[in-house]
């Protein structure tokens, strides 16, 4: 089983800061913002070249997550960034879909 279906089903550490029965989202263990999130679907994905037809409505629930933590966060004013790697070349170093919700920045 992959590090991310094992956080989702509470069988390695990682700070949840939200989860139903379709989508959980944590902290990144190595962050590269002061708020750096990774939100991912519940069923193991392998990336986006793998989703099917049917996970049309969980892609969107994805984001609709990502905009309920953003408000959660306190990071909607100062913005935030979404990052999804696709493949090895592009970065992708846990194959298991994940969307990086990246923000926190300081407003000058
Ligand atoms: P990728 O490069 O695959 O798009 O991103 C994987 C992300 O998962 C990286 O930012 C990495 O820091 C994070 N990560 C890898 N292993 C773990 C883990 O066991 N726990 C948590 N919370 N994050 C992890
Ligand atoms: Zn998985």
């Amino acid at each position: 089983m992959c590090v991310f279906c094992r956080i989702v089903k509470g069988e390695a550490s990682g700070e949840i800061v939200y989860q139903d029965e379709e989508v959980t989202a944590f902290r990144d263990i190595n962050p590269k913002a002061p708020t750096h999130i990774l939100v991912v679907p519940n069923k193991h994905i392998r990336s986006l070249a793998y989703v099917e037809p049917e996970d049309t409505f969980l892609l969107g629930r994805l984001l609709q997550v990502v905009k309920d933590l953003a408000h959660q966060e306190g990071i909607e004013r100062s913005g935030y960034r979404l990052v999804m790697n696709c493949g090895y070349g592009a970065g992708q170093v846990v194959n298991h879909l994940h969307l990086h919700l990246l923000g926190g920045w300081r407003l000058d």
